[in-house]
């Protein structure tokens, strides 16, 4: 798990205001291993879905990618026009969205949908497609026979199967997953996260996956990267960043979220006082400093970096 899939390199979504312009990600670097499964974690806001949308080049205008740059292996990605960009979007990245129903077509089949995606990417006949997309639905836990089904026909969790099937159809090496499972009841969630886990080990995919929540990061990924508006405050190895947190934010995140895995299933949830700022009301400083306990003049007045690629945060700058 050692290549990279993704590189990511001070990246800066902009959107242009009266004012000026809103900061939506600013100097956000990181990268993807091939086979890995990175989180993103923060509260609404904090620049999850955005970074997500900027690898895959679906900003929504105004907005757009200021500076920096994203590669994708050894192809920049980031400054492809509209027509290249379509041979990667859904061929070598693919996503998968909260709601099934925004990706499916309510109106045609799911066996359709399957073979008019993998036909457009892959160089295959009308049979080798069907033969492909039966066995991507057998893949999900879908039973082929139901190949000719609209998606109303399906649950919600069944539906989120086929999405994933339509994700991996065109064997993508990337897939962006933006809470895939948050509209689904707990025991299906764990069921497709599950299913999402296993198939990327079974191809040595890798996955983004976005998520606000600390319990889904700490069933499912390898490494975490924690955003705060718009910038990373800490970045490492899952495992160490649950049980070793060092941002402030990271700790709140943890000790506000019931969680087997984080251990705290018994104990008195956390709250952090206040909320995520908005873009045009961003603090000066560390963004977080309004809500830090621990804030002290610095934060107010000076911006922390990301240190030794770990956190930002002036409680480490002196090691
Ligand atoms: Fe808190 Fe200061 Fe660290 Fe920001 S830099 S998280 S305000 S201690």
């Amino acid at each position: 798990m050692s290549e990279s899939i993704l590189r990511v390199q001070n990246l800066r979504v902009v959107f242009p205001h009266r004012h000026g312009e809103l900061v939506a990600i600013d100097d956000v670097s990181f990268e993807v291993k091939k086979g890995e499964i990175l989180g993103f974690v923060g509260e609404s806001g904090a620049g999850k879905s955005m970074t997500g949308a900027a690898i895959i080049g679906l900003i929504d205008p105004p907005g757009y990618v200021e500076q920096g740059e994203i590669w994708l292996e050894d192809q920049r990605i980031d400054q492809l026009d509209m027509r290249a960009f379509t041979k990667i979007r859904g061929r070598r990245i693919s996503m998968v969205f909260q709601d099934p129903l925004t990706s499916l077509n309510p109106l045609r089949t799911i066996g359709d949908q399957l073979i008019e995606t993998i036909q457009m990417h892959l160089p295959v006949s009308q049979e080798e497609a069907k033969r492909k997309a039966m066995a991507g639905l057998e893949e999900v836990g879908i039973d082929p026979a139901r190949f000719n089904a609209y998606p109303h026909e399906f649950s919600g969790g069944m539906r989120q199967r086929v999405v994933i099937a339509l994700a991996l159809s065109a064997e993508p090496e990337l897939i962006i997953a933006d809470e895939p499972t948050t509209a689904l009841d707990v025991s299906v969630q764990a069921q497709v996260l599950e299913l999402l886990k296993k198939l990327c080990r079974e191809r040595n995919a890798s996955v983004i996956l976005i998520t606000h929540d600390m319990g889904v990061i700490a069933e499912t990924t390898d490494r975490v990267a924690v955003l705060y508006a718009g910038r990373l405050a800490e970045i490492g190895p899952t495992e160490k960043v649950l049980h070793q947190p060092e941002h402030p934010y990271t700790r709140g995140l943890i000790a506000s979220t019931p969680s087997v895995e984080l251990g705290n299933i018994d104990t008195e949830l956390f709250q952090i006082e206040g909320a995520m700022p908005r873009l045009d009301a961003l603090p000066t400083g560390c963004a977080f400093h309004p809500r830090c306990e621990h804030a002290q003049d610095r934060c107010v007045e000076q911006r922390p970096d990301l240190l030794q690629e770990r956190v930002a945060c002036w409680l480490y700058a002196d090691g």
